[in-house]
C-alpha cells in the first residue's frame, strides 16, 4: 500500500531523514516510533504529498508523490502534528468544507458527514466555533476531516499530545476501530501509545529506521537472556551446583546467602528455556523451599530506550 525507498530529506544542511525504505502493507496499523526531532513528521509530511524529498521514492497505492499527489490526498486522511483547522468556521462546515476540498463539490457527502461527526463524537458541537473548542474536541475535529472522505489510508502525527488522560484512552480507542478497516500510520513518541494500538513498529532514531517488527517480535529479538532470581531457603550447601545441571541455566550471576539457612540466586537461562519448572522441582527433590521466584524480562521500554539514547 505505501512503499518509501531509499528517502532522504535534507533542511538545508540539517539530515532530517536518512536513506530510510520500507513497505506498509494494505490493513496494518504501524506505529512509526522515535523520540522528539527523529524524523517522523518529516517522513509523513513526504508520504502526504505536503514536503518533497530531497532523494529517494515514495508510492501510495501504485501512485507516484512526486507525479500523482492529487490522487494521493484523495486516498490518504491525514492529522497533521497541529492541525491547521479555521478557527472561525463551525464544526459542520469546516468538515463539509474539507470532503469537498478532497473529492469535489459534487460528491454526495450527507450520510458520511453525519457518520463521521458520530464517528467522532462530534454530534454535540456541530454548530460551535472551532475557536470554540477544547483541544481535545479540537483534536477530535481534526480526525474527523482526515476520515470525512472515506481514506483507506489514515496517518495521524502525534495524535494525542496536549491530551487529558480520558481523552488519550478515547483517541486510542478509536484509532484502534479505524485500524479494523484502514491502513494506518501512528506517528508517536509514546511507547505505551504504540503498544496499545498498532501490530508494527517501525522505530526511527536520528532519521534511520533502527528496528521493525510486530511488538513480540520486537521483543522476542532483542531480549537477550532470561534472568531469574530466586530465594530459597533449607538445604542450601551445593545448590548453587544443582541449579547449574538444570537445562537452559547458563550462569549464576550471584549467589548470596541472607541468614544463616536462606541463599538468594541470581541466574542466567539462555533464551528460548524457560526454566522456572524445573527449579521449583529441584527445591521439591532437594527438600528445600522456595520463598521468592522472579523472572526479569526486557521491556520494549528498554528496548525503545537502548536503540534511540545516543549515549547508551
Ligand atoms: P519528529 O517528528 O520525529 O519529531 P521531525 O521530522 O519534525 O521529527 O524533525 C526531524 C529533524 O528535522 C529535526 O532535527 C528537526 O529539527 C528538523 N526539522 C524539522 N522541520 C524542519 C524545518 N521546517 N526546517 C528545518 N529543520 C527542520
Ligand atoms: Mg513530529
Amino acid at each position: 500500500m505505501i512503499s518509501v525507498q531509499n528517502l532522504t530529506k535534507y533542511y538545508g544542511p540539517t539530515l532530517a531523514v536518512d536513506n530510510v525504505s520500507f513497505e506498509i502493507e494494505k490493513g496494518t496499523v504501524v506505529g512509526f516510533l522515535g523520540p522528539n526531532g527523529a524524523g517522523k513528521s518529516t517522513t509523513v509530511r513526504i508520504i502526504t504529498c505536503y514536503l518533497s524529498p530531497s532523494s529517494g521514492s515514495v508510492t501510495v497505492d501504485n501512485n507516484d508523490i512526486m507525479t500523482e499527489s492529487l490522487e494521493i490526498r484523495k486516498k490518504i486522511g491525514y492529522l497533521p502534528e497541529s492541525a491547521p483547522l479555521y478557527p472561525e468556521m463551525n464544526v459542520v462546515d469546516y468538515i463539509k468544507f474539507m470532503r469537498e476540498m478532497r473529492r469535489g463539490s459534487t460528491s454526495p457527502n450527507g450520510k458520511r458527514i453525519k457518520e463521521v461527526l458520530d464517528i467522532c463524537g462530534l454530534g454535540g458541537v456541530v454548530g460551535k466555533r472551532i475557536g470554540e473548542l477544547s483541544k481535545g474536541y479540537r483534536q477530535r475535529v481534526g480526525l474527523a476531516q482526515a476520515l470525512v472522505h472515506d481514506p483507506e489510508i489514515l496517518i495521524l502525527d502525534e495524535p494525542t499530545v496536549g491530551l487529558d488522560p480520558n481523552q488519550i484512552i478515547e483517541i486510542r480507542n478509536l484509532i484502534k476501530e479505524l485500524g479494523r478497516e484502514k491502513t494506518v500510520i501512528l506517528c508517536s513518541h509514546i511507547l505505551p501509545e504504540v503498544e496499545a494500538t498498532c501490530n508494527r513498529v517501525l522505530i526511527i532514531s536520528e532519521g534511520s529506521i533502527v528496528a521493525d517488527g510486530t511488538p513480540d517480535e520486537l521483543q522476542t529479538s532483542f531480549e537477550g537472556k532470561t534472568k531469574i532470581s530466586v530465594q530459597i531457603k533449607g538445604n542450601i550447601d551445593t545448590l548453587d551446583e544443582k541449579l547449574l545441571r538444570l537445562e537452559g541455566i547458563e550462569r549464576i550471576v550471584n549467589s548470596k546467602p541472607l541468614g544463616s539457612d536462606i541463599l538468594e540466586i541470581d541466574l542466567e537461562a539462555v533464551k528460548d528455556i524457560d526454566p522456572r519448572e524445573s527449579i521449583f522441582n529441584l527445591c521439591v527433590e532437594n527438600k528445600s523451599i522456595l520463598m521468592e521466584m522472579k523472572r526479569e524480562q526486557t521491556s520494549l521500554e528498554d528496548i525503545f530506550r537502548k536503540l534511540t539514547r545516543k549515549d547508551m
